[in-house]
């Protein structure tokens, strides 16, 4: 089956995961955030190409030397990876065996997609946005309790230390103690690393 894709960027370093990454950028997402940066990914007409995962893995092997040099790898975004598990796994299990996979996700996916790929991922970094649910729901257009249920299960059966935590200051959603509340409850969770910045409007 073909995958819808934003983009593929190649020769990241040290903009997420370690290493060489290359950006495998999926269209689709769940969500509606105000200040979406990826519209394209919304947008029925915002498909850059549509692959198999062997096409896929065929386009990002050219950079298989760096990833090995650097112990990088791919980094799955979009949009949002999970909703693309299946060809995520399937991707995986083709893959050379010393790449490294790092996910940016918003967790706003049923669970089955999270545990399934899980098994292979390396690094997690989750745009969490606020834990407060109507702040949550006014800056999305959605709940959070399925992010939270799946914080939950990644504190449960992932070691935390291979997950980030995004949280954003939203001018005119959030304040520095909302964000202060979100840390709270998260570290309260078991989480200790934390992205904290202010998203920049243009
Ligand atoms: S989760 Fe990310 S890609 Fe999806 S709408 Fe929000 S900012 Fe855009």
């Amino acid at each position: 089956m073909k995958t819808p894709l934003i983009a593929i960027c190649r020769h990241r370093l040290a903009t997420d995961g370690q290493g060489v990454t290359t950006l495998v950028a999926f269209h689709g997402c769940p969500l509606c955030c105000k200040y979406c940066l990826n519209k394209r990914c919304l947008m029925p007409d915002g498909i850059w190409k549509e692959m198999d995962v062997e096409e896929l893995l065929n386009e990002v092997m050219v950079d298989d030397l760096y990833f090995k040099a650097t112990g990088g790898g791919i980094t799955f975004g979009g949009g949002e990876p999970l909703l693309r598990s299946t060809e995520i796994v399937h991707f995986c299990q083709l893959m050379p065996a010393e790449w490294n996979i790092t996910i940016e996700t918003s967790l706003h996916v049923d669970s089955r997609h999270l545990e399934s790929v899980a098994p292979y991922v390396h690094q997690y970094i989750i745009d969490v946005k606020d834990m407060n649910p109507e702040i949550y729901r006014s800056y999305t257009g959605k709940g959070n309790q399925q992010v939270i249920d799946n914080l939950r299960w990644l504190a449960a059966h992932e070691d935390v230390q291979k997950i980030t935590i995004r949280l954003p200051l939203i001018p005119e959603y959030n304040t520095e103690s909302d964000r202060t509340e979100s840390r709270k409850q998260l570290e309260a969770m078991g989480f200790c690393k934390f992205d904290c910045f202010d998203y920049v409007l243009r």
